[in-house]
Protein backbone atom coordinates (compact mmCIF):
# COMPACT_ATOMS: atom_id res chain seq x y z
CA UNK A 1 0.00 0.00 0.00
CA UNK A 2 0.74 3.41 -0.97
CA UNK A 3 2.00 5.87 1.99
CA UNK A 4 1.33 9.63 1.34
CA UNK A 5 3.39 11.93 1.48
CA UNK A 6 3.28 13.79 5.12
CA UNK A 7 4.23 17.13 5.84
CA UNK A 8 4.61 18.09 9.58
CA UNK A 9 3.43 21.50 9.71
CA UNK A 10 4.47 23.81 13.07
CA UNK A 11 2.47 26.93 13.09
CA UNK A 12 -0.45 29.24 14.71
CA UNK A 13 -4.21 28.96 13.97
CA UNK A 14 -5.59 31.38 12.72
CA UNK A 15 -9.63 31.27 13.49
CA UNK A 16 -10.53 33.19 10.46
CA UNK A 17 -9.18 30.36 7.96
CA UNK A 18 -7.24 32.65 5.89
CA UNK A 19 -3.98 31.57 6.96
CA UNK A 20 -2.08 29.51 9.82
CA UNK A 21 -2.85 25.68 10.03
CA UNK A 22 -5.49 26.35 8.23
CA UNK A 23 -3.78 28.04 5.25
CA UNK A 24 -1.09 25.04 5.49
CA UNK A 25 -3.59 22.33 5.23
CA UNK A 26 -5.08 23.65 2.72
CA UNK A 27 -2.33 23.57 0.72
CA UNK A 28 -1.31 20.06 1.40
CA UNK A 29 -4.67 18.41 0.84
CA UNK A 30 -4.57 20.54 -2.31
CA UNK A 31 -1.18 19.12 -3.30
CA UNK A 32 -2.48 15.57 -2.48
CA UNK A 33 -0.39 15.15 0.80
CA UNK A 34 -1.25 14.95 4.30
CA UNK A 35 -0.44 16.90 6.88
CA UNK A 36 -0.10 16.53 10.26
CA UNK A 37 -0.07 19.65 13.07
CA UNK A 38 1.58 21.12 16.42
CA UNK A 39 0.06 24.11 17.00
CA UNK A 40 2.09 26.44 18.38
CA UNK A 41 -0.99 29.16 19.11
CA UNK A 42 -4.60 30.20 19.01
CA UNK A 43 -5.13 33.73 17.35
CA UNK A 44 -8.65 34.98 17.77
CA UNK A 45 -8.72 37.15 14.61
CA UNK A 46 -11.05 37.58 11.75
CA UNK A 47 -10.18 38.84 8.00
CA UNK A 48 -9.30 42.68 9.29
CA UNK A 49 -7.61 41.88 12.68
CA UNK A 50 -5.84 40.06 15.33
CA UNK A 51 -7.89 40.51 18.48
CA UNK A 52 -5.70 38.53 20.53
CA UNK A 53 -3.07 35.60 20.76
CA UNK A 54 -2.82 32.62 23.24
CA UNK A 55 0.79 30.82 22.94
CA UNK A 56 0.20 27.34 23.99
CA UNK A 57 2.84 26.22 26.40
CA UNK A 58 6.01 24.55 25.13
CA UNK A 59 4.87 21.11 26.72
CA UNK A 60 1.69 21.42 25.16
CA UNK A 61 3.82 21.94 21.76
CA UNK A 62 6.66 18.82 22.68
CA UNK A 63 3.39 16.69 23.62
CA UNK A 64 1.70 16.68 19.87
CA UNK A 65 5.36 17.04 18.26
CA UNK A 66 5.68 13.73 20.31
CA UNK A 67 2.68 11.98 19.64
CA UNK A 68 3.29 12.53 15.89
CA UNK A 69 6.71 11.39 15.96
CA UNK A 70 5.79 7.68 17.57
CA UNK A 71 3.00 7.00 14.57
CA UNK A 72 3.69 8.62 11.64
CA UNK A 73 7.13 8.81 9.28
CA UNK A 74 7.51 13.06 8.47
CA UNK A 75 8.97 13.76 4.65
CA UNK A 76 9.25 17.59 5.64
CA UNK A 77 8.49 20.24 8.16
CA UNK A 78 6.95 23.19 7.65
CA UNK A 79 7.50 25.77 10.45
CA UNK A 80 5.13 29.08 10.88
CA UNK A 81 4.40 30.98 13.75
CA UNK A 82 6.16 30.04 16.62
CA UNK A 83 5.27 33.38 19.01
CA UNK A 84 7.48 33.95 22.32
CA UNK A 85 10.97 32.04 23.17
CA UNK A 86 9.72 29.55 24.87
CA UNK A 87 8.18 27.69 21.76
CA UNK A 88 11.22 28.45 19.56
CA UNK A 89 13.25 26.49 22.06
CA UNK A 90 10.95 23.60 21.75
CA UNK A 91 10.98 23.58 18.20
CA UNK A 92 14.81 24.08 18.16
CA UNK A 93 15.14 20.83 20.10
CA UNK A 94 13.03 19.42 18.15
CA UNK A 95 14.91 20.15 14.58
CA UNK A 96 18.02 19.26 16.54
CA UNK A 97 16.70 15.78 16.64
CA UNK A 98 15.39 15.83 12.94
CA UNK A 99 17.77 17.67 11.50
CA UNK A 100 18.25 15.38 8.75
CA UNK A 101 14.35 15.99 7.10
CA UNK A 102 13.53 19.00 4.84
CA UNK A 103 12.59 22.22 7.10
CA UNK A 104 10.93 24.95 5.77
CA UNK A 105 10.78 28.04 8.25
CA UNK A 106 8.34 30.80 7.54
CA UNK A 107 9.74 33.52 10.28
CA UNK A 108 6.09 34.75 10.43
CA UNK A 109 6.74 38.31 12.79
CA UNK A 110 3.93 40.32 11.69
CA UNK A 111 0.09 39.56 10.42
CA UNK A 112 -1.40 40.67 6.83
CA UNK A 113 -3.15 43.38 9.63
CA UNK A 114 -0.11 44.69 11.26
CA UNK A 115 -0.60 42.97 13.90
CA UNK A 116 2.74 41.12 15.86
CA UNK A 117 3.00 37.30 15.70
CA UNK A 118 6.15 37.24 17.25
CA UNK A 119 7.52 38.91 20.51
CA UNK A 120 10.21 41.25 20.18
CA UNK A 121 12.26 39.16 23.25
CA UNK A 122 11.91 35.99 20.76
CA UNK A 123 13.66 37.08 17.57
CA UNK A 124 16.92 36.95 19.29
CA UNK A 125 16.26 32.99 20.06
CA UNK A 126 14.90 32.50 16.53
CA UNK A 127 17.98 33.87 14.71
CA UNK A 128 20.57 32.28 16.60
CA UNK A 129 19.08 28.84 17.50
CA UNK A 130 16.53 27.63 14.84
CA UNK A 131 17.69 29.10 11.73
CA UNK A 132 20.50 27.13 11.29
CA UNK A 133 18.24 24.36 10.99
CA UNK A 134 16.40 25.80 8.10
CA UNK A 135 16.77 24.18 4.88
CA UNK A 136 14.99 27.30 3.50
CA UNK A 137 13.99 30.61 5.42
CA UNK A 138 10.89 32.28 3.27
CA UNK A 139 10.93 35.88 5.09
CA UNK A 140 8.70 38.79 3.33
CA UNK A 141 10.93 42.08 2.60
CA UNK A 142 9.73 43.30 6.38
CA UNK A 143 10.70 40.21 7.72
CA UNK A 144 13.84 40.18 5.80
CA UNK A 145 15.08 43.33 7.67
CA UNK A 146 13.84 42.30 11.46
CA UNK A 147 16.14 39.21 11.13
CA UNK A 148 18.80 41.44 9.46
CA UNK A 149 18.57 43.83 12.50
CA UNK A 150 18.93 40.97 14.66
CA UNK A 151 22.41 39.40 13.32
CA UNK A 152 21.07 37.36 11.01
CA UNK A 153 23.11 37.20 7.39
CA UNK A 154 22.32 35.46 3.76
CA UNK A 155 25.82 33.83 3.76
CA UNK A 156 24.47 30.45 5.69
CA UNK A 157 21.26 30.26 5.29
CA UNK A 158 19.29 29.33 1.77
CA UNK A 159 17.01 32.48 1.76
CA UNK A 160 13.42 33.14 0.02
CA UNK A 161 12.92 36.89 0.26
CA UNK A 162 9.79 37.40 -1.09
CA UNK A 163 7.48 40.47 -2.22
CA UNK A 164 9.97 42.81 -3.64
CA UNK A 165 7.57 44.79 -5.67
CA UNK A 166 8.95 46.50 -8.78
CA UNK A 167 6.79 49.76 -9.37
CA UNK A 168 3.07 48.31 -8.83
CA UNK A 169 2.64 46.01 -12.34
CA UNK A 170 4.92 42.91 -11.13
CA UNK A 171 6.22 41.16 -7.79
CA UNK A 172 9.82 39.93 -7.94
CA UNK A 173 11.10 37.14 -5.10
CA UNK A 174 14.38 36.55 -4.64
CA UNK A 175 15.66 33.10 -3.79
CA UNK A 176 19.65 33.62 -1.83
CA UNK A 177 21.21 30.17 -2.67
CA UNK A 178 24.62 29.16 -0.16
CA UNK A 179 25.64 26.86 -3.36
CA UNK A 180 24.87 30.08 -5.61
CA UNK A 181 26.93 33.34 -5.70
CA UNK A 182 24.02 35.32 -7.93
CA UNK A 183 20.38 34.96 -6.53
CA UNK A 184 17.61 33.65 -8.94
CA UNK A 185 14.57 35.92 -9.35
CA UNK A 186 11.39 34.71 -9.98
CA UNK A 187 9.13 37.96 -11.10
CA UNK A 188 5.21 37.46 -11.58
CA UNK A 189 2.62 40.30 -12.91
CA UNK A 190 0.93 41.79 -9.55
CA UNK A 191 -2.25 41.08 -8.64
CA UNK A 192 -5.18 43.72 -7.69
CA UNK A 193 -6.47 42.11 -5.03
CA UNK A 194 -6.66 42.07 -1.31
CA UNK A 195 -7.12 38.05 -0.94
CA UNK A 196 -3.62 37.33 0.12
CA UNK A 197 -3.79 36.95 3.65
CA UNK A 198 -2.29 33.15 4.06
CA UNK A 199 -0.02 33.81 0.90
CA UNK A 200 3.49 33.44 3.13
CA UNK A 201 1.95 30.38 4.33
CA UNK A 202 0.72 28.63 1.86
CA UNK A 203 4.22 29.30 -0.53
CA UNK A 204 6.03 28.03 2.12
CA UNK A 205 3.76 24.45 2.72
CA UNK A 206 3.76 24.32 -0.88
CA UNK A 207 8.17 24.37 -0.82
CA UNK A 208 8.09 21.97 1.45
CA UNK A 209 5.69 19.53 0.10
CA UNK A 210 7.82 19.34 -2.78
CA UNK A 211 10.99 19.20 -0.98
CA UNK A 212 9.12 16.39 0.48
CA UNK A 213 9.22 14.99 -3.21
CA UNK A 214 12.53 15.08 -3.89
CA UNK A 215 12.63 17.95 -5.96
CA UNK A 216 15.38 20.26 -5.10
CA UNK A 217 15.33 24.02 -3.54
CA UNK A 218 14.80 25.68 -6.50
CA UNK A 219 12.13 23.59 -8.59
CA UNK A 220 10.24 23.42 -5.39
CA UNK A 221 10.43 27.36 -4.73
CA UNK A 222 9.54 27.67 -8.67
CA UNK A 223 6.61 25.23 -8.62
CA UNK A 224 5.40 26.91 -4.99
CA UNK A 225 5.57 30.38 -6.48
CA UNK A 226 3.56 29.09 -9.48
CA UNK A 227 0.86 27.53 -7.04
CA UNK A 228 0.27 30.87 -4.91
CA UNK A 229 0.07 32.81 -7.63
CA UNK A 230 -3.04 30.57 -9.06
CA UNK A 231 -4.14 31.08 -5.81
CA UNK A 232 -4.33 34.68 -5.54
CA UNK A 233 -5.55 35.11 -9.17
CA UNK A 234 -8.28 32.73 -8.48
CA UNK A 235 -8.97 34.70 -5.27
CA UNK A 236 -9.34 38.13 -6.53
CA UNK A 237 -13.13 37.21 -8.15
CA UNK A 238 -14.06 36.01 -4.60
CA UNK A 239 -15.69 37.73 -1.69
CA UNK A 240 -16.09 35.78 1.37
CA UNK A 241 -16.37 39.43 4.12
CA UNK A 242 -14.49 42.62 4.13
CA UNK A 243 -10.89 42.23 5.08
CA UNK A 244 -8.06 40.90 3.45
CA UNK A 245 -9.43 37.16 2.36
CA UNK A 246 -7.49 33.77 1.86
CA UNK A 247 -6.22 32.17 -1.78
CA UNK A 248 -8.40 30.16 -3.60
CA UNK A 249 -7.62 26.89 -4.90
CA UNK A 250 -10.66 25.67 -6.41
CA UNK A 251 -14.19 26.89 -7.25
CA UNK A 252 -16.34 27.27 -4.00
CA UNK A 253 -19.60 26.42 -4.01
CA UNK A 254 -22.92 28.23 -2.37
N1 LIG B 1 0.24 32.42 10.96
C1 LIG B 1 -0.87 32.89 11.55
C2 LIG B 1 -1.52 32.13 12.65
C3 LIG B 1 -1.39 34.08 11.10
O1 LIG B 1 -2.49 34.55 11.66
C4 LIG B 1 -0.75 34.79 10.04
C5 LIG B 1 -1.26 36.05 9.55
O2 LIG B 1 -2.28 36.55 9.93
C6 LIG B 1 0.38 34.27 9.46
C7 LIG B 1 0.84 33.08 9.96
C8 LIG B 1 1.10 34.94 8.33
O3 LIG B 1 0.23 35.16 7.28
P1 LIG B 1 0.75 35.50 5.81
O4 LIG B 1 0.93 34.22 5.10
O5 LIG B 1 -0.39 36.32 5.24
O6 LIG B 1 2.01 36.27 5.97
Amino acid sequence: MNRPTTLLIIAGSDSGGCAGIQADLRVSYHLQCHGVTAITALTAQNTQKVESVYPLSGEIVEDQLEAIMDDFTIDAVKIGMLFNQEIIETVTNFCRKHASLPIVLDPVCIATSGDLLLEDTAINGLVRDLIPYATLITPNLSEYQILLNHGFTLEYTNTLITGGDEGLKSVTDLLHLMSENTPTSFTNPKINTFNTHGSGCSLSTAIAVSLARGYCIKESVARAIALVHQGINMAKSMKITKGNGPLCFYTYAN
